[in-house]
């Protein structure tokens, strides 16, 4: 195959990959540490279920039955949402249904990547508003990029991946109300935050232009199962469905998926330990010389070091492998660590306080 083929756009792309993992305790990808296998009732509800599906048909388009659940989960109706192989998906098509050659985006960074490399992949331009030094949004400076640029999508993940800070829902209706086209709120690590008024799924009826991104990856441990959703208006919902593969969630995908909102109550019961150990490690972190933890209403911790190398090669040493990132990214000095048990957050903090103090 020549190079020269693919799409201009990609060429210089590189296929994701990751390192085989050779550590016990990977907290370097935000995800859930308990399996659903640790719910002895979840358990046999999922195994159960998985016989009443048939592998030999194809799954129904909208995952109907998964779709009704999720709608009552959210608060809206089923056909206000759009479900997809994990979030990942939801933005891909996202991307083909709205970007044209010559469009741009506008992002706050760091953020996630996707947004950045969908819009690449397109021929659309990016424009990155960045956060200040200590991760806070500048949202008039934000405010004003959109204006100047008229992005066909304005991407905002809240709270942020790989920061975990905050938007202030005011400035959030502000980003709607400015967007001249699409506006995009990612919210992967919503069921992290305490205050249930902060999702702007109640904005829902006031902006036909917004669709918000939701994912069973994070908070309901289900990501290998890939399931995520988009939320919104059921026109713009109806648009993204154009460019969606016919038959792209799994019968066993929706299947799962399905059993965990059943169960939300003991799953979600777990995302309240998790934010006691995510506010415990940030008071304990906070108080070490050599170390800075920025505020997080996520399951990670972004942690900023003056001895990022020692502190990595510590915590290897240790078994642990958190999320480094290399000199010349911009989050270079910091580590992002994803929060998952009592017993791992001693032995994080063992080897945080050894390199930092
Ligand atoms: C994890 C994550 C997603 C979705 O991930 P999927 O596993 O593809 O559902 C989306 N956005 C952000 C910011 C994330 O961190």
């Amino acid at each position: 195959m020549r190079n020269e083929w693919l799409k201009k756009e990609i060429q210089g792309f590189k296929p994701y990959q990751v390192a085989p993992i050779t550590v016990p305790t990977v907290i370097n990808a935000n995800e859930n540490a308990k399996s659903l296998w640790e719910y002895t009732d979840v358990k046999s509800a999922v195994m159960e279920k998985l016989l009443t599906v048939a592998p030999n048909r194809y799954p129904l388009p909208y995952a109907d039955s998964l779709r009704a659940k999720t709608a009552a989960y959210i608060g809206c109706k089923p056909e206000e949402i759009l479900l997809g192989n994990g979030g990942d998906e939801m933005i891909s098509l996202i991307t083909q249904a709205f970007l044209d050659k010559g469009d741009s985006i506008v992002v706050h960074g760091p953020t996630f990547d996707m947004y950045a490399l969908g819009a690449e992949a397109n021929g659309a331009s990016v424009n990155t508003v960045v956060d200040s030094s200590d991760f806070a949004h500048d949202i008039e400076e934000f405010l004003q990029v959109i204006a100047e640029t008229n992005p066909k999508i304005v991407y905002v993940c809240n709270p942020n991946n790989p920061t975990g800070v905050l938007w202030k829902k005011n400035d959030l209706v502000r980003i709607a109300e400015a967007a001249p086209k699409v506006v995009i709120f990612d919210e992967a690590y919503m069921e992290f935050c305490d205050d249930s008024e902060l999702t702007m799924i109640h904005e829902l009826v006031e902006y036909p232009n917004m669709l918000i991104l939701r994912t069973f990856s994070k908070a309901f441990g289900l990501a290998g199962c890939r399931v995520g959703y988009l939320v919104g208006q059921e026109d713009a919902i109806n648009m993204v469905s154009k460019v969606k593969p016919p038959y792209n969630l799994n019968v066993f995908s929706q299947a799962i998926a399905e059993v965990a909102l059943d169960y939300k109550e003991v799953l979600l019961g777990e995302v309240q330990k998790v934010c006691a150990l995510r506010d415990e490690f940030i008071e304990t972190v906070s108080e070490l010389s050599h170390a800075e933890v920025f505020p997080s209403a996520t399951n990670f911790v972004l942690l900023r070091t003056d001895r990022v190398e020692a502190l990595q090669k510590a915590l290897l040493e240790a078994g642990i492998l958190a999320k480094y990132y290399s000199p010349g990214s911009a989050l270079y000095g910091c580590l992002r660590i994803t929060i998952t048990t009592a017993e791992v957050n001693e032995r994080l903090l063992t080897v945080i306080k050894e390199v930092c103090n």
